[in-house]
């Protein structure tokens, strides 16, 4: 439940983030995980990097999975170990990699020869040794939206799993470098067991190959994906991670003493938040009625971006349910929350919550249009 008199004092548009429900989540992602003792949760900080989120996530014990040199910094002032931080990304600067080091990171996710090569030089300036992982683009579709896909064979990320025996062999020539394990991230949004069914058996299938020429790992990251109800935000707060793990638990073949690892974003954060807006105008159109609010694609960028859908609620109003397009201000015509959309009768003032938004919502935020960014607030502080 939303403390929607509490909402009435705030500056809108904002998020509100249930940290009780964002605790629930945790809790449940534990107990499900502690059957399995060679299980390693890592929340994908890209995901909401709140400061106040990330502090509640670090208290817990995941470790983290980061994707930029900002996101190393804000995990680790978030309290995260080092020695639980993963780094991925296509393209890591100098900067970053350095950082990776001197933070001395559990592992480099690496996505390309030309990295190894970069990554051994200035570990060997540093006269250190990275940990590192390949990240292996296994070619398996996620029945996703495509602009969330990463492991078709078309997608820029990881290397490509007829170039593996390539890398592998060149990487254990370097002296500055220790491969530890591979890695693997197939998209987001992922309702369907079946598709992390299908990347454990890529995974098992490569492993076979790989042993036979000598070569074994002590870690295996299969990343992140796992998606959550958008549209029935009240009904399933909490994903079913339960047979996510059993999946990879009943199809992977781990081998002795390997440790697999997941980096969960959206299904640990997802569904704890909500963007908060206000009613500004009730617009009569031709032949539909547009509900015009405060909040916009510079605030929650979803909808434009990937056709996501969000459910709506005026959460001020009890009147009888009528159809509205809901737009926000910005002056693009993709700045759309929902067309056709059933809410109790708005009038101005009313505040609207848009839900299921705890994931890639605050943290794509922009100030486009000179506007402000919107601030988020936990339960704990209103
Ligand atoms: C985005 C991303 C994740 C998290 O994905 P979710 O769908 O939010 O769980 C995990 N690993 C990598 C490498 C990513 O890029």
């Amino acid at each position: 439940m939303l403390p929607v008199e509490k909402f009435e004092t705030i500056r809108t548009p904002f998020y509100y983030y249930d940290s009780c429900l964002l605790r629930k989540t945790i809790e449940i992602i534990k107990e499900d995980v502690a059957k399995y003792t060679n299980f390693k949760v890592h929340y994908a900080v890209k995901a909401n990097a709140n400061p106040k989120i990330l502090k509640i996530i670090s208290d817990s014990g995941l470790g983290a999975d980061c994707v930029s040199g900002g996101e190393i910094e804000a995990s680790i002032k978030a309290g995260f170990n080092s020695e639980n931080i993963v780094y991925a990304g296509v393209g890591k600067s100098d900067w970053e990699i350095k950082l990776g080091l001197d933070s001395d990171i559990f592992c480099f996710n690496v996505e390309s020869e030309a990295e190894l090569e970069v990554i051994n030089g200035l570990a060997s300036e540093k006269n250190k040794t990275a940990r590192i992982a390949f990240r292996v683009n296994p070619n398996v579709e996620a029945h996703t939206h495509a602009n969330i896909t990463t492991g078709l064979a078309e997608n820029k990320f990881g290397i490509a799993l007829q170039d593996i025996d390539a890398v592998i062999e060149r990487a254990k020539k370097m002296s500055n470098v220790k491969l530890i394990g591979l890695h693997f991230h197939i998209g987001s949004q992922i309702l369907l067991m079946d598709d992390f069914k299908a990347l454990c058996k890529r995974i098992n299938e490569l492993l076979d190959k790989l042993e036979k020429n000598g070569t074994t790992f002590e870690n295996i990251n299969v990343g992140g994906g796992l998606g959550i109800d958008y549209d029935n935000p009240e009904a399933s707060p909490i994903p079913d991670f339960k047979s996510y793990f059993k999946t990879y638990a009943e199809n992977l073949q781990l081998r002795k003493g390997q440790k697999l690892h997941f980096e969960l974003g959206r299904s640990v954060v997802g569904q704890c938040g909500s963007l908060i807006t206000r009613l500004l105008y009730v617009k009569q159109g031709t032949s539909k009625q547009f509900a015009i609010v405060d909040a916009g694609m510079s605030d929650l960028i979803r909808p434009a971006l990937y056709h996501a859908h969000h459910k709506i609620e005026n959460i001020t109003s009890t009147e009888p349910y009528e159809k509205y397009d809901v737009v926000g201000p910005i002056c693009e015509s993709s700045d759309v929350f929902a067309k056709g959309t059933m809410l109790n009768r708005c009038r101005r003032g009313d505040i609207l919550a848009i839900r299921s938004a705890g994931a890639y919502g605050e943290i794509m935020a922009s100030q486009y249009n000179c506007r402000q960014l919107p601030k988020g607030y936990i339960t704990e502080d209103l």
